[in-house]
């Protein structure tokens, strides 16, 4: 934070070939998926640290290794841990001749971006005295939420007992779900937003029987990606996006 301000008041610091403003930007995104830092964390079988290390590029890899040697962390483990199974893909929404399973509670329903996006700023509403809810945990989820393929039709289920918890349910009746969502891209996510069960309750049965019963049969798969990966790719590759301009300049 320190050296970003000092690069923002003082250009002729920067060493990057691009200046100033390029260097802030890659210190921003490595800090950002530091483990120590704020959301977004990639899903939780990962190493915070390795991630970041091993999705850095040469510039922000070496301001990494800098920084570690000065707080005496040796990089060792960093440099000689195993290559993280990323690229993630898009998740299944169908079973295949050699992967399924037997459809278990077909609880799903199709919910449009609107209808989504209400439903997790409904739950936020009450969810802002949780410790991992700060503001960058707010602006990333609206980030996201401007991020939705406009006509989209998500699926949505109540996450099961053997499924990552990644906070506790509550209070009163929030309770994480998982969704299949598409983004402005097309792309489609794996994503676990926390909402209120009697809204979801409350919405129509929407979806075939035989189309919940083949969400149902699709068997459960690491390795998909989620929104902190998604946002990274779309960040790296979208610099100009008008979305993310409209939420930057609404902060
Ligand atoms: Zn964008």
């Amino acid at each position: 934070m320190i050296e970003i301000r000092a690069l923002a008041s003082n250009p002729d610091r920067s060493r990057h070939p691009d200046g100033h403003l390029a260097e802030i930007r890659l210190i921003a995104d490595v800090c950002h998926n530091l483990p120590w830092a704020d959301q977004p964390q990639p899903a939780g079988e990962y190493d915070g640290l390795v991630y970041t290390w091993q999705t850095a590029n040469d510039f922000q890899r070496s301001w990494l290794r800098k920084h570690l040697a000065r707080a005496g962390i040796d990089t060792t483990f960093l440099e000689q841990a195993p290559r993280l199974p990323r690229p993630a893909t898009a998740p299944d929404t169908r079973p295949t001749w050699k992967q399924w399973q037997l459809p278990r509670d077909p609880t799903f329903l199709a919910v449009d971006s609107r209808t989504l996006a209400d439903l997790v700023r409904r739950a936020r509403a009450v969810d802002h005295h949780d410790p991992t809810h700060g503001p960058v945990r707010a602006d990333f989820i609206e980030w996201f939420l401007d991020h939705l393929y406009p006509n989209g039709r998500h699926i949505l289920r109540p996450s099961r007992h053997d499924e990552t918890l990644f906070q506790p349910n509550g209070p009163n009746d929030l309770r994480q779900y998982r969704a299949i969502v598409t983004m402005n891209d097309g792309a489609l996510i794996v994503h676990h937003p926390r909402l209120h069960a009697t809204d979801v309750a409350g919405l129509p049965t929407n979806l075939h029987l035989l189309r919940r019963l083949q969400l149902a049969a699709v068997p459960p798969r690491r390795q998909e990606t989620d929104a902190g990966l998604w946002a990274r790719q779309h960040r790296a590759t979208h610099p100009n996006c008008r979305d993310c301009r409209y939420r930057l300049g609404n902060r």
